[in-house]
């Protein structure tokens, strides 16, 4: 028999799912244990030592931190879908970059990282809070700055906020032997798989698209085997766990993510369209509009320009502020990747954290707004858009 690779969009229908007919289930079982019955405590043993060095899994779980059935289900779902051989989840993003570089300091003293990045990742790795230092680099400079003491490579593509795009495969092989971690929540698996261009760790905050319905914080990280036993490693001693509930509602949302992540791109296309054509607008920063760095980057390593964009008003944070105001539908809240449409400004909110030196010259303006266009009517999103503008124009206007 030959074998058939599903489609994506199969496997994000049936990953995780495989055992289901065994089982006699159609659902996947929601395991809240916080601890399980040792009968044999040879085998306990064996297990207890097995999870504590990173096992993916053993004769018996022992405890909730050390593993869960739930959340395993849906790290192997995410595994299929982004191509890694495994994956490891977290509480939140944040806990899931915090893992990493934990897991990086035993490979040496600093990592280099691309700006613009989270606005929190970017304080979590300027802050040298976990022990390990950061060197700012562009991706072009990734090559000479490595030295012997360089534990990994940090870039966001698309980077939040201003959609520019880095070429992954150029910084891989431009980092040699040193890992890459790419955090790839803007794109999705349905857009971009890093570990085929050559990435060893694809982040996501899953509170984004693979949630979708902004009911769940969680982080993920996609990864090889001796990556995943290493992030297992910090997970159980440092406890930064995904609750099975939250895993359970992400393997659920997962059948859908392809549906919703291509729905919203075509509305995001419209928008951004339109936008750039409003004249309360001065720039629009989307890959689909070719007006983000690297945009010719959304057609071959990404199947797309996603569904994020950013624009900035004339009127600047005054501006800003009367659109977040006046909006109806949208929902202004930080955030992204939900089926609901949402808006927010990265200098007053998300990028706060961020020094204003480095908000300038990641282009994180006082009239900057960012859209995560969501799944809804494109016409009512643009009705809703157009008449925050006109409310934005008059409150300038009075
Ligand atoms: C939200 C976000 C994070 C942090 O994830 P949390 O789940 O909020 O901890 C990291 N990277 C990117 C690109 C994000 O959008």
């Amino acid at each position: 028999m030959t074998h058939h690779r599903p489609h994506p969009d199969t496997l994000g229908v049936h990953a995780g799912r495989e055992d289901f007919a065994a089982l006699g289930v159609h659902a996947p079982p929601l395991d809240l244990s916080t601890t399980y019955p040792v009968t044999d405590l040879d085998e306990g043993t064996a297990s207890f030592d097995a999870l504590v060095g990173g096992a993916a899994r053993a004769a018996n779980p022992i405890y909730a931190r050390l593993h869960n059935p739930t959340v395993a289900r849906f790290e192997q779902a995410l595994a299929q879908l982004e191509g890694s051989r495994d994956a490891v989840a977290f509480a939140s993003g944040m806990a899931a970059m915090s893992a990493c570089l934990l897991a990086a300091r035993q490979r040496g003293g600093h990592v280099l990282a691309v700006r613009p990045l989270y606005g929190t990742s970017d304080h979590l790795l300027a802050s040298g809070l976990l022990g390990i230092g950061t060197r700012w680099v562009r991706p072009e400079e990734v090559g000479s700055a490595i030295d012997g003491d360089t534990a990994m490579v940090i870039i966001e593509t698309p980077a939040n906020s201003t959609l520019d795009l880095i070429d992954i495969a150029a910084v891989v092989r431009a980092a040699g032997t040193v890992p890459v971690l790419v955090d790839s929540t803007f794109a999705t698996p349905v857009l971009q798989q890093p570990v085929a261009l050559g990435a060893t760790l694809v982040l996501h905050s899953a509170t984004k698209f693979l949630g979708g319905h902004g009911d769940v914080i969680a982080g993920v990280v996609a990864c090889d085997t001796e990556w995943a036993a290493a992030l297992r490693q910090v997970r159980a001693a440092t406890g930064g766990l995904l609750h099975p509930l939250g895993a359970y509602l992400l393997h659920r949302g997962l059948p859908t993510l392809s549906l919703r992540v291509h729905k919203a791109q075509a509305n995001a296309q419209v928008v951004a369209e339109r936008l750039a054509a409003h004249p309360a607008v001065a720039r629009v920063c989307y890959p689909g509009l070719g007006t983000v760095a690297n945009a010719h980057l959304a057609g071959s390593q990404m199947r797309g320009p996603g569904s994020l964009l950013a624009f900035e008003l004339h009127g600047g944070h005054a501006a800003a502020a009367a659109v977040m105001a006046a909006v109806r539908l949208a929902t202004p809240a930080v955030s992204l990747g939900s089926v609901d449409t949402l808006i927010q400004h990265p200098a007053g909110l998300t990028h706060r954290v961020v020094d204003a030196q480095t908000q300038a010259r990641c282009g994180i303006t006082a009239g900057l707004l960012r859209l995560s266009v969501g799944i809804e009517d494109v016409e009512d999103i643009w009705a809703d858009l157009l008449q925050a503008l006109d409310a934005a124009r008059e409150a300038k206007a009075a």
